[in-house]
Formats: C-alpha cells, structure tokens, sequence
C-alpha cells in the first residue's frame, strides 16, 4: 500500500484517495458556442502521459481537492499542493 501526502492532513493511505483527472484539463467556457468536438476532447481526450504527471485528486476524509505531481512509472509522488498554489513552487 502506498501513501499519497495529502497537503492538508499530511501523508495517508492510497485508499483514502480518489483521482480526479489530468491538472490543466479545464472545462470550455461559454458551454452553448463550444462546439461538439471542443466539448468531446474535454471529457474523453486523456494524455495517458508515461513518466511525469501533474493530476487532480481528493482525499475522500477531509474532501480537499489538490494537485499532485506523481510519475505513472514507478508511481513516486514529487509533490502535492493545494490548488492554486504555483505550478512550479
Ligand atoms: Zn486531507
């Protein structure tokens, strides 16, 4: 079992985690002009990325989204903050 560090209650149990996307994946602005495709590549259009990651996740006991920086190699985690702290702190 591996610990993700939750930002604000410190490191805790995977299971405790649910993921929550790819970071920078922003909903389309304006949902009645964006065209079909925009809002197609929005919702299924994943990077799948292999080595760094930034990624959105929620730890399910405390509810706080955050943003964490992980490797979907060898899943080591480089960092997690709150969102909208820096990108690059
Ligand atoms: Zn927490």
């Amino acid at each position: 079992m591996q610990l993700f560090p939750c930002p604000f209650c410190g490191p805790r149990s995977e299971s405790e985690f649910l993921f929550g996307g790819d970071a920078g994946n922003d909903r389309p602005e304006g949902f009645r002009e964006v065209p079909d495709a925009a809002w197609a590549s929005y919702l299924h259009d994943r990077n799948n990325r292999r080595g760094a990651a930034n990624e959105i996740w929620m730890h399910m006991t405390c509810g706080e989204l955050f943003r964490m920086e992980r490797d979907t190699v060898h899943h080591g985690v480089s960092g997690s903050f709150a969102l909208g702290d820096a990108v690059n702190p």
